[in-house]
């Protein structure tokens, strides 16, 4: 019976979304409409332009209707025993080089014995590539956005930090809703993925947030300890 509510509610979220989506979707095309449009008339520097927004407003396209899939598909997760430092490790070089063309820097600092956890590589990767990419998006040049671990009682925790706008308390009531959005070119549904793998995880998603100053979000999970299973880096 549980299983079955779990479906029902589902089904019903895919529906709404399904009506969000399209809407969504509408805009970057109409917007590659218009200029694939207007292309064949201009000079070759407009076209050049040109092309460049059809690429950026396909990308935004593609961005949308994936994250869409992976929150809409929900189906069950491959969990291997993992580690938070791996996936940040891995995924550094990325986020360092989107970071620097930003102009802005990078601090992580991975927890030494953290302890190994069931998770899923891809979706941990996109929960934290959002945060990262958030925590980014909120800081002007010069900002740092710090990564690290922590490891406390039956806890693993990783932490996003950026020095950014912050979140007021009313944004913080929506961002996490789907298309919940405050940028020109967001689609909204960066954190209620975040939330699901979270959740899909067994873990929550805490935010300490100061308007002017940045936002620390902080995802904490339970981990069943076994003896001799520590990671070492
Ligand atoms: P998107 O990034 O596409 O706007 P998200 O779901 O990732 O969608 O975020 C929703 C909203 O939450 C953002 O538009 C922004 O207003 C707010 N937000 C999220 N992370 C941060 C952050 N680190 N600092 C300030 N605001 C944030
Ligand atoms: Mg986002």
């Amino acid at each position: 019976l549980r299983d079955e509510i779990g479906r029902m509610e589902r089904l019903s979220l895919v529906g709404q979304m399904a009506a969000s989506i399209t809407h969504e979707i509408r805009n970057p095309m109409a917007v590659i409409r218009g200029f694939v449009q207007l292309i064949q008339e201009r000079s070759p520097k407009d076209q050049f332009e040109y092309f460049r927004i059809i690429m950026d407003e396909l990308d935004r396209a593609n961005l949308i209707i994936s994250d869409f899939l992976s929150l809409a598909q929900n189906r069950e997760l491959v969990m291997e025993k993992g580690s938070i430092n791996t996936i940040i490790t891995d995924l550094e070089p990325l986020l360092l080089a989107d970071a620097n063309l930003r102009g802005q820097s990078m601090e992580v600092n991975l927890c030494k014995d953290l302890p190994l956890m069931k998770l899923n590589d891809r979706e941990m990767k996109q929960l934290l590539l959002n945060l990262a990419r958030n925590g980014m998006e909120a800081m002007g040049e010069k900002g740092i956005l710090r990564i690290w671990t922590a490891h406390q009682n039956n806890e693993v925790s990783v932490h996003v930090s950026d020095e950014g706008v912050g979140i007021s308390p009313d944004k913080m009531k929506n961002m996490f809703e789907p298309f919940f959005t405050t940028k020109t070119r967001g689609t909204g549904l960066g954190l209620p993925l975040c939330l699901s793998i979270a959740e899909r995880h067994g873990g929550r998603i805490d935010v300490q947030s100061e308007e002017g100053k940045g936002t620390t979000f902080i995802v904490t999970f339970i981990i069943m300890e076994e003896r001799g299973e520590h990671n070492n880096p």
